[in-house]
C-alpha cells in the first residue's frame, strides 16, 4: 500500500514512534527511524523492521536543533530521492507545577515538542511541494486539548502543535499535502511507565474504555492518515484516547 514511499518518523527509537515505524514499514514504505539519545533502541527498531522484510535506516538528529533538521532532511532526500510521509512524533515531558517550573524545563519541552515539528516541516514540505503530494502527521496529546495540571509546558506544546497543524494544512492543501494531528490519551510506553501507580489509577478512572491504549493502536491511526485513502482529510485532530475527549 505504501510501496515506493519514504516515511520519516521522528522519535522512532521507542514507544509510539517505534510502533508507527514498524506499521508503515509493514505496508511497504521505506522508513527513516529518527532518534536522539537511544541509538541501541533505534537499531532495535531497525532490526525488527528488517526481520519482517521491511526497509529502514536510522538517523540521529535532535529535532529541536534547526540546523540539524535541515541536514537530516537533506540527507534523507539524498538517500531516497523523495519524502512522502513525515510523522512528528518526538516528544518529552518535564512535568511540574507552573509556579515551580524552571524556565529551562519550559523551553526544552517547547523546543522539542513544538519547534521540533516546525523544524522538520520547514524542510520536508519543500520536497513535498515539488512532489505535489505528501502526508504530515503531528503527535499532539489529550493534554493539549483539555489542559492538564502539572503539564503547563507540555500542554502548551501540544496545543501549539494543533495550531501548527491547522496553519500548515491551510498553506499546503493546494499542493496535495495533508497535515493532521493525532491526540493520544494514555498509552503504555516509557513516558507513562514513569507515572506513579496513584496517578495511573486516577488516569484510568477518567478513561471511558477503562484502560491505557497500546502504541500499535496509535500506529493504526497514523497509518490511516498516511494512506492514499485519507487524501480528503486535512487540518484534523484524531483522538486515540479511549473516549477521554468526546
Ligand atoms: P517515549 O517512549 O518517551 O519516546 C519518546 C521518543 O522521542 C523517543 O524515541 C526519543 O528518542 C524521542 N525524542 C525525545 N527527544 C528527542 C529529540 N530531541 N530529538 C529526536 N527525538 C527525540 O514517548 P512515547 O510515549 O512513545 O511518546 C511519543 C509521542 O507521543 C510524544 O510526542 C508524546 O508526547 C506523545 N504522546 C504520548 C502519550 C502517552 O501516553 N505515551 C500520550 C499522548 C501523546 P531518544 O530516546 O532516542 O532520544
Amino acid at each position: 500500500m505504501l510501496e515506493g514511499k519514504t516515511a520519516v518518523v521522528t522519535g522512532a527509537s521507542r514507544g509510539i514512534g517505534r510502533a508507527i515505524a514498524q506499521k508503515l514499514a509493514s505496508q511497504g514504505a521505506s522508513v527513516v527511524i529518527n532518534y536522539n539519545g537511544s541509538e541501541e533502541k533505534a537499531l532495535e527498531t531497525q532490526q525488527k523492521i528488517q526481520e519482517n522484510g521491511g526497509t529502514a535506516s536510522i538517523y540521529r538528529c535532535d529535532v529541536s536543533d534547526y540546523g540539524q533538521c535541515e541536514k537530516f532532511i537533506q540527507d534523507v532526500i539524498l538517500e531516497y530521492g523523495r519524502l512522502d510521509i513525515l510523522v512528528n512524533n518526538a516528544g518529552i515531558t518535564k512535568d511540574g507545577l507552573l509556579m515551580k517550573m524552571s524556565e529551562e524545563d519550559f523551553d526544552r519541552v517547547i523546543d522539542i515538542n513544538l519547534k521540533g515539528a516546525f523544524n522538520t516541516i520547514r524542510f520536508a514540505s519543500r520536497q513535498m511541494l515539488k512532489q505535489r503530494s505528501g502526508r504530515i502527521i503531528n503527535m499532539s496529546s489529550v493534554s493539549g486539548v483539555t489542559g492538564n495540571a502539572g503539564q503547563a509546558n507540555y500542554a502548551a506544546s501540544k496545543a501549539g502543535l494543533i495550531g501548527l497543524t491547522k496553519a500548515a494544512a491551510r498553506e499546503l492543501a493546494s499542493r496535495g499535502i495533508t497535515v493532521n494531528a493525532i491526540a493520544p490519551g494514555f498509552i503504555e510506553t516509557d513516558m507513562t511507565d514513569a507515572l506513579s501507580d496513584k496517578v495511573k489509577e486516577a488516569a484510568t478512572a477518567q478513561i471511558p474504555l477503562g484502560r491505557f491504549g497500546k502504541p500499535e493502536q496509535v500506529a493504526a491511526a497514523a497509518a490511516f492518515l498516511a494512506s492514499e485513502e485519507a487524501g480528503y482529510i486535512t487540518g484534523q485532530v484524531l483522538h486515540v484516547d479511549g473516549g477521554m475527549v468526546m
